[in-house]
C-alpha cells in the first residue's frame, strides 16, 4: 500500500508554499486519474511522500474573457466546459470533446488541468486544446512561465511541469471570423471509454471557400497528441467545392505511420483515422456551405 501525508490548501499561495517547502508532492485535483493510479499502485506513479489536495481552491475555478483570450482555471470540470456559454460560443470543439469524456460522475469531478497534466495519449481535451493553440501558465513560488501546450507535452504521460510548479491557467486565443472546428472520436464503449482514436480539426474557410490555417491533431494515434503538419498543408489552399477527401484520408494515415512506424494496431488505425478526418471535413464543409446560402 502506498502511504503518504495529506496536505490541503484553500489558496494558491498556500499550495505554492507547500510545493516549495516539501519535495515529492503529488497534486490532487478531481482525482479521477490519480486515485485510480494510487489504488492500482501504478508503476507510472512516481514515488511521493505528500498528497496536496488543491480541489478547494476557488481561485483556480474561473472561465473569463481577457482581451483576445479565454482564460480557464485548471479546476474547471468537464461538466462546466460543456455548459459554459463562453466555451460553447467560442470553442464548441472543447464542449463537444468534454461531452464525450467518461460518465456523468467523471465529467462532474474530472478537471481540464488534470486531463492536461496527466498527459495521457488518449486524453480527449488535448487534441482540441492543441488545435486551438492553447497555452499553459505554470506557477511556482519563485516564477511564472507560459508554454504552448504542444511544447509542454514531452511524451506519453510526460510534461515539462517542474516539481515545485502548479498549473494555474490555460489560455486560448480567440478564433477570428471564418473559423470552423470539429471533434471526432471512436471509442470502445460509448459511455465509459478512453478514446481509441480521436481527432480535432480547426480551419479557416475564406469567402471563396478556400481552406487556410488548418490544424489537425489526432489523439491516441501517436505516442502523445501532436499536430500533423503534412496533413494540414494538404488541406490548406483546397476548395470546399472540390477537395478530395479520400486523398486527405490517405495523407493523414501515412503521416501517422511516419511517426509511429507499423504497429499491431496500425491495420485498424489507418482506415479509422482516415474516416475521422473525412467525417470532420464533411461536417465543416456542410456547415460552411449552409452559411454561404
Ligand atoms: C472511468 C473513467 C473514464 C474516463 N474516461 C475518460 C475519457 O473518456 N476521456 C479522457 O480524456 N479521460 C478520461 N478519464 C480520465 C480522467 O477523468 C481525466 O483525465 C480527468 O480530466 C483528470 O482530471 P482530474 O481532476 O481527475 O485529475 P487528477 O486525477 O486529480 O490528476 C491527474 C494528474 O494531474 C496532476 N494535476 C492535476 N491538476 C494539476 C494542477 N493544477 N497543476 C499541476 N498538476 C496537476 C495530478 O498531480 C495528476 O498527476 C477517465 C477516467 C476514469 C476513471
Amino acid at each position: 500500500m502506498i502511504s503518504y501525508e495529506f496536505l490541503t490548501s484553500k489558496k494558491i499561495e498556500e499550495a505554492l508554499d507547500y510545493l516549495d517547502k516539501f519535495s515529492k508532492v503529488q497534486i490532487l485535483a478531481g482525482g479521477t486519474d490519480l486515485l485510480v493510479n494510487i489504488h492500482k499502485e501504478s508503476p507510472r506513479l512516481p514515488h511521493f511522500d505528500y498528497l496536496l489536495d488543491i480541489s478547494n481552491i476557488p481561485e483556480l475555478k474561473f472561465i473569463t474573457l481577457v482581451k483576445n483570450f479565454i482564460e480557464i482555471g485548471p479546476l474547471v470540470t468537464h461538466f462546466r466546459l460543456i455548459e459554459e456559454p463562453l466555451i460553447k460560443g467560442n470553442f464548441p470543439i472543447l464542449s463537444t470533446a468534454a461531452q464525450t469524456i467518461g460518465s456523468v460522475q467523471i465529467r462532474n469531478r474530472g478537471t481540464i488541468g488534470g486531463n492536461i497534466v496527466n498527459a495521457s495519449p488518449a486524453a480527449d481535451l488535448l487534441p482540441p486544446l492543441i488545435a486551438l493553440k492553447a497555452e499553459v501558465v505554470l506557477t511556482s513560488k519563485k516564477s511564472e512561465r507560459i508554454l504552448s501546450l504542444e511544447k509542454f507535452l514531452t511524451g506519453p504521460y510526460k510534461t515539462k511541469l517542474q516539481a515545485d510548479e502548479l498549473l494555474t491557467k490555460i489560455k486560448i486565443p480567440l478564433l477570428g471570423d471564418g473559423y470552423y472546428t470539429d471533434f471526432q472520436k471512436i471509442g470502445r464503449r460509448k459511455a465509459l471509454s478512453i478514446a481509441r482514436l480521436n481527432l480535432a480539426l480547426v480551419t479557416k474557410i475564406d469567402e471563396k471557400g478556400v481552406f487556410h490555417d488548418t490544424r489537425v491533431v489526432p489523439g491516441s494515434a501517436t505516442p502523445y497528441p501532436q499536430s500533423f503538419p503534412v496533413t494540414e498543408e494538404s488541406v490548406n489552399g483546397k476548395s470546399i467545392f472540390n477537395i478530395d477527401l479520400e486523398e486527405i484520408g490517405e495523407i493523414v494515415s501515412k503521416e501517422m505511420v511516419s511517426i509511429t512506424g507499423e504497429r499491431w494496431s496500425t491495420p485498424y488505425k489507418k482506415p479509422a483515422i482516415a474516416t475521422l478526418i473525412k467525417r470532420a471535413l464533411e461536417k465543416i464543409i456542410k456547415e460552411a456551405k449552409t452559411n454561404e446560402n
